[in-house]
Order: C-alpha cells, then sequence, then structure tokens
C-alpha cells in the first residue's frame, strides 16, 4: 500500500506551499488536484460552456481528457495533451473551477484520476476532498485553515509581487465566496476530516507550518 498524505482546506490557507516542501523533503510525489479542476474549468471556458448550466456542464467535461505529467519535479497539467499550466492561475479560471467542481460529473471523473494515480505511488495531495473522499484511507491527514483577511492578504501580496493591480476587499469578497461554494455545495463539501489534524496557519510562518507537518508525518511513516 502507498504512503499518502492528505491536505484540505480553504483557498489561501497555504495548502500548495507547504505540501510542495513536504513533498520535496520527504521524497514524495506532490499532487494538486485543485489544478485538475481549474484544468477543467480551462476547457469548458474554451468550449463556451454555460457555467450556470450543469447539463452543459455534464456534457462537455466529458471530452476533456486530463492528465499530469512531472518536468523537473514540477506537475505538468495536460489538457487533451496539451501543456495548459500557463493558464490556471488566472481570476477567470480560479472563479470559474470552483462553479464547475460542484458538478457531479466533473468530479467523478477527477476523482477517479487522482485514486488512480495515489494507488502506487507514495504522495502528498492537496485538495478539498483529500481526507473526506478521494484517500479516505491516507495514513496522515491535515486540514489547514487560516482567517479570511490573511488569506487576502497573502493573495494581494502575491498579486501585487508579480505587479498585477488589484484591491484587497475585492479579493477578500472573492474568496469568501469561493469558501462558501467550496463548503456548501452537494457533493464532497469541503470540511475537516474526522480524524484529520487542524492547523490554522494565520499567525504561523510557512517554515513553521512545514516542520510541524514534517514531524507528524514522519512519525507516521515510522509507524507503519
Ligand atoms: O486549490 P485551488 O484553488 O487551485 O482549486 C481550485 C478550485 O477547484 C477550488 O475553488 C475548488 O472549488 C476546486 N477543488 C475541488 N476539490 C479539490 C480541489 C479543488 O473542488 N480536491
Amino acid at each position: 500500500m502507498s504512503f499518502c498524505i492528505a491536505i484540505d482546506g480553504p483557498a489561501g490557507a497555504g495548502k500548495s506551499t507547504i505540501a510542495r516542501r513536504l513533498a520535496g523533503k520527504m521524497q514524495l510525489v506532490y499532487v494538486d488536484t485543485g489544478a485538475m479542476y481549474r484544468a477543467m474549468a480551462y476547457h469548458l471556458l474554451l468550449k463556451g460552456t454555460d457555467f450556470d448550466n450543469q447539463d452543459e456542464i455534464s456534457r462537455d467535461c466529458q471530452d476533456a481528457d486530463i492528465s499530469i505529467v512531472y518536468e523537473n519535479g514540477e506537475q505538468i497539467v495536460l489538457l487533451n495533451g496539451e501543456n495548459v499550466n500557463p493558464y490556471l492561475r488566472s481570476e477567470a479560471v480560479s472563479e470559474k473551477a470552483s462553479v464547475s467542481s460542484t458538478n457531479g460529473d466533473v468530479r467523478k471523473r477527477l476523482v477517479l484520476l487522482q485514486q488512480k494515480l495515489a494507488e502506487h505511488t507514495d504522495l502528498v495531495m492537496d485538495g478539498r476532498d483529500i481526507g473526506t473522499c478521494v484517500l479516505p484511507h491516507a495514513q496522515l491527514k491535515i486540514y489547514l485553515t487560516a482567517s479570511v483577511h490573511t488569506r487576502a492578504m497573502r493573495r494581494y501580496l502575491e498579486l501585487k509581487q508579480k505587479g498585477v493591480s488589484c484591491a484587497l476587499d475585492e479579493i477578500e469578497q472573492d474568496i469568501s465566496e469561493r469558501d462558501y461554494r467550496d463548503m456548501h455545495r452537494e457533493i464532497s463539501p469541503l470540511k475537516k476530516a474526522d480524524d484529520a489534524m487542524e492547523l490554522d496557519t494565520s499567525d504561523l510562518t510557512i517554515d513553521e507550518v512545514v516542520t510541524a507537518v514534517y514531524r507528524l508525518a514522519v512519525q507516521k511513516r515510522e509507524a507503519l
């Protein structure tokens, strides 16, 4: 059986940074499931799908062949054979991904792919439903949180550093809306698994969180 660490939590809680660093330290593969939902949303945007129409989403997601490969340790998402990484971080894709991810057919396809990846590979997988649905038998489950304001501020500083002009209150509003959709959807809503360790990262540095999670992960692996 493979050794799996599940990291879940809302947007901006630090999941991908922590998961990537942890995977590097433990020589595990890092799987970013949000990027798969983003690739699906990008596919639907290209097709001109009506995101208010669940039947259209169910129909149009069928011809998205999504897979992942690794180049120099970096996860590359292939959509129908094309590397779509450069298109996945836009605000439009972020917003639409949280809409199309409520669709049951989208989730079925992507969850199956994620479970297959974890069958024979030791990994750290991050997302919203990894501990509750994708990998319920993961040996370690972490639920990362931070206040909406802290998460919005992190995003604001990240965008400013890239030279993108943005307003903090708008980012805060977007994050609140995404949280609401992720936590209240019918299928696999974002919630802490009963056996997950919850960690509030609001007042912690990245190094502090990585150290805490690394300690737990090493203990789990040694106990196997
Ligand atoms: O984590 P990230 O912000 O890249 O995820 C984009 C969107 O994909 C989230 O807002 C969420 O709606 C969806 N998602 C999901 N389940 C996952 C990972 C992401 O529903 N396991």
